[in-house]
């Protein structure tokens, strides 16, 4: 599946691949919140590289190409 986030399709900054997986995890870790970070709580989405597995942070959900 190919992405666009911010107005342009996403690329593997590695590889340079356009095909990721879509996936979410959570942002909240003990050490934001220390630093009183909470607003980071949250799921952030993720897009695997199809080829390399590097993965892409996102906190915003990138659209597909049907949408
Ligand atoms: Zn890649």
């Amino acid at each position: 599946m190919r992405y666009h986030a911010g107005g342009a399709v996403v690329s593997c900054p590695c590889c340079h691949n356009d095909t990721f997986d879509k996936d979410y995890r959570q942002l909240n870790t003990s050490g934001l919140s220390f630093l009183g970070l909470d607003w980071a709580n949250k799921n952030a989405t993720i897009l695997v590289c199809q080829r390399c597995t590097h993965i892409s942070w996102f906190m915003k959900d990138p659209f597909t190409e049907q949408e």
